[in-house]
């Protein structure tokens, strides 16, 4: 029977993160994930790698530091599918007093080690455009950075990562069972696949099951303690495009929370989030009409036109799994992350995670690298600060310079192709590419501009095994698929995925 030195039950950011930091420090990893990479929280968030403005008012500063340090760190590890994205936060009579907004932005510009990112600013929305699309009346604004990221995507690159390591990474493959046996762990693995169940052994054991954490420790993880865990689900609806700049608003909304309306996918305006406390399988859970009218009413309150529940082309939610710290409301659980340890006695030890934000999923496997040093003794130092994603070796500022080479080396392709290319895949876009001259090498054409080459690539480099995958995680092709077009990749996928997936090994 194998034995690994780390086992991690979950592909979201943090599975992923955690396996790429051992397996890079040397450490032999196996990351289970029972459905797709991604396929939980880590596709179904606001995709921003930020400090979090609003948490400054809970006097969250360590977490608000901590975050805001990690956005020039993940954007240089990733510049294809992270960039800077300016906010524009409008005033209006009854928000948050304007002088308390602007010494909250002067403390995000101070804590945030910026380098490269633009500091905050005031705005007059009558002279500037942002206030075009805005209702009559609002005069002022301020503007401040944060970043945006293609989330899902940045967990498939560390898992990409890992496995370049070494890392066993498995998908469509559940963890069903962990027992302790002769001081390591005991694993039964359930291969949705092929239908087959296998054993394996790990002297720890990660439980970075998300909002399954609690889950797999009431039923799965024999001998662990009770959970802590607090489920908050948050939704969000994406629109045909709202205004025409590429700056993001964050709206202040009469129950104060805040609500994003962020440019999304060249044609559309991401709206979020809602903060509803959950209970129940978080699979296939679905935005509610409520939350949809209460985020098109949220965003309709500052905008010259309103956006009703029927422009809504697509929307999609997901929970976190927050440590309960007690409080009452949803929306003032922290999201700061928190490493459960169990393994006293010598025992081989479970690390659960609890809460954490895409932004410091890096950070978060840093410490879970740490606390678990006890029981690998083997490994490395700390490496990922500084260490690029695949793809991502190229300047933070070079994306056009890289659209540009490889629009000089296939001038036959269409542009908006080779651009949505180097956004998803960086530098490796060219090895995707290669030997191609015009559209018709790249094979049959699904939808949009998705080619058999890619779709082949995905299989093979990414562990993309359904058109869901392809067309919602690994890209957001989706939204511009036709039923048909979906029905045709589902086809295609079923004759050829056998022999691609044969191909990857
Ligand atoms: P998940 O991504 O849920 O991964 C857990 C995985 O475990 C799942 O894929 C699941 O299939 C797998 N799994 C479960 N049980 C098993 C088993 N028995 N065997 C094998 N696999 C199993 N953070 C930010 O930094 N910026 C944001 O803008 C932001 N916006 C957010 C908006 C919303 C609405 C929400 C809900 C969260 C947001 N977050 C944001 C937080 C962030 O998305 C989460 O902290 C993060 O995605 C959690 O990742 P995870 O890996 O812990 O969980």
């Amino acid at each position: 029977m194998a034995i690994y030195d780390i086992a991690i039950i979950g592909g979201g950011i943090n599975g992923s993160g955690i396996a790429r930091d051992a397996s890079g420090r040397g450490l032999s990893v196996l990351l289970a994930e029972a459905a797709d990479l991604a396929s939980g929280t880590s596709s179904a968030s606001t995709k921003l790698i930020h400090g979090g403005l609003r948490y400054l008012e809970s006097y969250d500063f360590r977490l608000v530091a901590e975050a805001l340090a990690e956005r020039e760190v993940i954007w240089a590890m990733a510049p294809h599918i992270v960039w800077p994205l300016r906010f524009v936060l409008p005033h209006a009579a009854g928000a948050r007093p304007a002088p308390l907004i602007r010494l909250g932005l002067l403390l995000y510009d101070y804590l945030g080690s910026r380098r490269l990112l633009p500091g905050s600013r005031a705005l007059d929305l009558r002279s500037d455009p942002a206030g075009a699309p805005l209702r009559a009346g609002l005069r002022r604004a301020f503007e401040y950075s944060d970043c945006w990221v293609d989330d899902a995507r940045l967990v498939v690159l560390n898992a990409v990562d890992a496995a370049r390591r070494g890392a066993d990474v498995r998908v469509r493959c559940e963890v069903v069972r962990a027992g302790r046996e002769g001081g390591h762990w005991t694993i039964e693995l359930y291969d949705r696949v092929a239908g087959r169940t296998s054993t394996v052994a790990a002297r720890v054991l990660v439980n970075a099951a998300g909002p399954w954490v609690g889950e797999a420790l009431a039923s799965r993880i024999a001998g662990s303690g009770r959970s802590r865990a607090r489920l908050v689900k948050g939704s969000h609806i994406v629109v045909p495009r709202l205004f025409a700049h590429e700056r993001a608003y964050i709206f202040q909304n009469p129950d104060r929370r805040v609500v994003f309306a962020i440019p999304y996918e060249r044609d559309f305006t991401l709206v979020g989030t809602t903060d509803v406390d959950f209970t129940g399988d978080p699979r296939g859970i679905a935005a509610s009409p409520d939350e949809i009218a209460y985020l098109c009413a949220s965003v309709s309150a500052w905008l010259a036109k309103p956006v009703a529940p029927a422009d809504v082309v697509w929307s999609y939610a997901g929970v976190r799994s927050l440590y309960d710290d007690g409080s009452s409301a949803a929306q003032e659980v922290t999201r700061d992350f928190m490493l459960e340890l169990d393994g006293a006695g010598g025992e081989a030890p479970v690390l659960s995670v609890f809460g954490g934000k895409i932004t410091t999923y890096r950070r978060l496997a840093e410490a879970a690298m740490e606390r678990l040093a006890p029981w690998l003794p083997n490994a490395g130092k700390a490496w990922t600060r500084g260490a690029v994603l695949p793809g991502g070796d190229f300047p933070v500022d070079g994306i056009e310079a890289l659209v540009a080479s490889l629009y000089r080396e296939h001038p036959e392709l269409p542009a908006g192709l080779v651009h949505r290319l180097a956004r998803a895949y960086g530098t490796r876009a060219g090895e995707l590419l290669a030997g191609s001259r015009s559209l018709t090498d790249l094979g049959h054409r699904f939808g949009a501009d998705l080619t058999e080459r890619e779709v082949a690539w995905l299989v093979r480099e990414e562990w993309a095994r359904t058109a869901e995958d392809i067309l919602w995680r690994r890209s957001k092709l989706g939204l511009r698929f036709t039923p048909t077009e979906q029905r045709d990749l589902e086809g295609w996928l079923a004759a050829h995925l056998g022999a691609l997936a044969a191909r990857t090994g």
